[in-house]
């Protein structure tokens, strides 16, 4: 089947940029990028939650099509959760994506499947999109676990999450072992695990939302390799950390069709 899937290329800034340098790399960037490449893709920016509301105020003022995202938030309402940010927060700072199970929250946060699952819910009651992170480490790679585990991430993180939900978000395919290490998955292997995300998407919720859901591809990625690895055909964008960081670097990873 044909598809038209608009690739997203989404910057995620970690604990990296207060809200001065956020102000400046959005406007830096807005420079860098025009018309033809918002056409061309979709791009989101992650800040940290004390950036967000400047961030947005620039966006909107300056009428910059830039999609706002946040890194992460808690799946209830509201309570007693010190240092937590409810969905409904950030749905009120008009976020449009929420990165969900990153491997740092997963790995240093100790995030749970069932937290996973709980925060997708959440993040869909919210009119929000949630971006699904899932990927092996490197031990579970040679051990020849990866996809046991991409599944299982898949399956228990998408539970009870209806098929129109399901074709409408997005899943980042993020082996642990590339993220932050400057070791880029080939575009052979990632294409690999991305066809294998759409499978599994495929099992859990038919042809259909397999074929229309987006399946980013992340882990040093950089605008040096980014053209081959979005050529890939289930490569659908990609989630991107530290090239995000600097305009230059993040404009040319979107501006990949060119290169
Ligand atoms: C990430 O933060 O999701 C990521 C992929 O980071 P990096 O691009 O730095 O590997």
């Amino acid at each position: 089947m044909t598809t038209n899937r608009k690739p997203l290329i989404s910057g995620n800034w970690k604990m990296y940029l207060n809200h001065f340098e956020a102000i400046q790399i959005i406007q830096t960037l807005s420079y860098q990028l025009d018309a033809s490449d918002y056409e061309a893709c979709d791009v989101s920016v992650h800040p940290p939650f004390t950036d967000i509301r400047s961030v947005q105020t620039v966006l909107e003022s300056d009428r910059i099509p830039m999609i706002l995202g946040a890194q992460h938030c808690h799946f209830e309402e509201k309570g007693a959760f010190t240092g937590e940010v409810s969905p409904g927060m950030l749905e009120k700072l008009n976020v449009k994506y929420v990165i969900v199970g990153h491997s740092e929250r997963r790995e240093i946060f100790g995030e749970t499947d069932e937290h996973i699952n709980a925060k997708v819910k959440a993040v869909f009651k919210h009119t929000m999109t949630p971006i699904l992170c899932v990927g092996e480490t490197i031990e579970e790679r040679e051990e020849g676990n990866a996809q046991s585990k991409v599944r299982g991430q898949i399956q228990n993180g998408l539970k009870g999450v209806g098929k129109e939900r399901v074709a409408s978000m997005v899943v980042a395919y993020e082996p642990i072992w590339a993220i932050g290490t400057g070791m880029t998955a080939t575009p052979g292997d990632a294409q690999e695990m991305c066809s294998f995300v759409r499978d599994c998407v495929k099992e859990i919720a038919g042809g259909t939302t397999a074929d229309t859901i987006r399946i980013q591809y992340g882990g040093s990625v950089k605008p040096i390799n980014a053209a081959e690895l979005l050529k890939q055909p289930d490569i659908d964008g990609a989630l991107v950390g530290g090239a995000s960081l600097e305009a230059d670097k993040f404009a040319r990873i979107v501006k990949y069709r060119l290169h």
